[in-house]
């Protein structure tokens, strides 16, 4: 078993290379002997449920970075290198389970998950090999073919990698057995977004997915629904149904449940929030706090995460007492550990990395806190936060800044550091929806916000180059085909 995970946002300017893995996540078959986080929540169910039955388990890399632009041929080649040399080493496996993020891209490879499915295929040709994705990916042809089982996480934010993992176990351990013979086929569902799974007309989806699950001859359902900024042929949501033998079957369903998903388009999708009007409704609240999603600044989908947008509309506008994060600025965070806590200084704040940035906002501030080794939970797993430091600005200004790229997950990010958000009129987070769920808690109210950046929700706009047509783009992708549907 492995981990291998980014999602590669193609658009970026910021290479992922080796330096990324080994800041954020990287382990050499040892992940298991460590707390889990969401990429390999996976490793430790695995191994305790191989475990109970006697199996060997031999436990190879664990590699996991940031989202960031594509991944250079150099370390994805070293990555792949190791699970397939720990492969042969292993003397080949009856069964092989992978914790994969499914969009990763690297240079000259756009399906780096077919890749490293065709190539421990090709070590294993007869073991049961299952694979677990993150619902962000470009499920392809070549990983199908290339693997006996697929499991998508359902929940988006994702909070049930380890439910998944345990799903996949069963199936691979079923199909090692003779029990059952999996057959996957998926359909394309030609639309681009985001969708939250929580409430709506998304979570009765889910649900009948799930249900789904139960009818005779259906091992499992699985919905991609694709990474928005990912230049590859693949974008996009595609249902994946995976059947008992059945091949008519699970492409009956994937198509029938796929159809029904794209009816639902308009329910399921987001519908963020221009910047100025988010702006007049935060400025309209009278109770606090009240949330602002910076969606096009989220370094969880490769966006840089130094981007000033929303902040300089928020001091433009005079806003007072609110608290904003997470910034990445290693320099900002340097300067201040050099002056110290307490320190007085004149920082230029964000806007570095790329256009995408916006510019830079000079602030005269306060260095009220610095702390390293915090972390942040997503789900059940712990997120680093790497090296934080609490600015304090004029107008009670609460601003968050560290040296390590990640998105807001939770408010124990600024509430460690001492910043009190049921104090806040408002709090920005750096974040597309993962950061729901926990700061639904603490927030009178939460606006999505079409924030400019390398996330932007403006799925319209997205200057993809190979993707077949897609809605929100066109209204019907399928008739601009001129044919009602196809299989992928
Ligand atoms: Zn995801």
């Amino acid at each position: 078993m492995a981990t291998l995970s980014t999602e590669t946002n193609t658009f970026s300017n910021m290479p992922t290379a080796m330096s990324g893995f080994q800041s954020f996540f990287l382990r050499h078959g040892t992940a298991t002997q460590e707390p889990p986080n969401l990429m390999t929540e996976a490793l430790h169910l695995w191994r305790a449920r191989a475990e109970a039955l006697g199996w060997t388990v031999t436990e190879s890399l664990a590699a996991i970075a940031e989202p960031a632009g594509r991944t250079t041929a150099a370390c994805y080649e070293s990555l792949v290198q190791e699970i397939t040399t720990d492969l042969e080493g292993s003397g080949g496996a009856d069964v092989i389970l992978l914790q994969l993020h499914g969009a990763m891209v690297a240079e000259g490879i756009d399906d780096c998950e077919g890749d490293v499915l065709r190539r421990v295929r090709r070590i294993c040709p007869d073991a049961t090999i299952g694979v677990s994705l993150d619902q962000h990916c470009h499920l392809t042809q070549a990983m199908l073919d290339e693997s006996d089982l697929i499991i998508c996480f359902k929940e988006y934010p994702h909070d049930d990698a380890s439910a998944r993992a345990d799903e996949l176990f069963d199936l691979a351990r079923r199909a090692h057995a003779g029990e059952i013979r999996p057959v996957m086929h998926m359909y394309d569902c030609r639309m681009i977004n985001l969708y939250l799974t929580k409430t709506g007309a998304m979570r009765s989806f889910v649900d009948q997915m799930s249900k789904r699950e139960q009818d005779p001859g259906i091992l499992s359902i699985s919905l991609g629904h694709g990474f928005p900024w990912g230049d590859v042929a693949d974008v996009g949501a595609r249902m994946l149904v995976v059947s008992d033998d059945a091949p008519d079957l699970a492409a009956r369903t994937a198509q029938q449940l796929g159809e029904a998903f794209f009816d639902l388009r308009q329910e399921v999708s987001c519908h963020p929030l221009p910047l100025c009007a988010a702006l007049d409704q935060a400025a309209a609240s009278t109770q606090g706090p009240v949330v602002l999603a910076d969606m096009g600044d989220n370094s969880g989908g490769g966006a840089p995460g130094d981007s000033t947008f929303l902040l300089r509309g928020l001091l433009e506008r005079g806003f007072h007492n609110f608290a904003t994060g997470i910034y990445w600025d290693p320099m900002v965070v340097q300067l201040c550990q050099d002056a110290g806590e307490g320190s007085h200084m004149r920082l230029r704040i964000g806007g570095k990395t790329g256009a995408e940035s916006g510019d830079p906002v000079d602030l005269p501030v306060l260095v009220k806190r610095i702390r390293s080794g915090l972390g942040q939970h997503l789900g059940q797993g712990l997120e680093p936060l790497g090296t934080m430091v609490w600015l304090r600005a004029q107008n009670e200004v609460d601003i968050l800044v560290n040296d390590l790229r990640t998105q807001v997950y939770h408010p124990e990010a600024f509430e460690q550091m001492g910043i009190d958000l049921s104090e806040k009129a408002i709090v920005t987070v750096k974040s597309l929806f993962h950061f729901y769920g926990p700061f639904a808690k603490v927030a009178s109210k939460i606006i999505q916000i079409a924030t400019p950046g390398g996330t932007s929700p403006r799925f319209e706009d997205l200057p993809l180059t190979k993707s077949s047509p897609y809605w929100p783009k066109v209204q019907n992708p399928f008739n601009t085909l001129g044919e009602a549907s196809s299989d992928a």
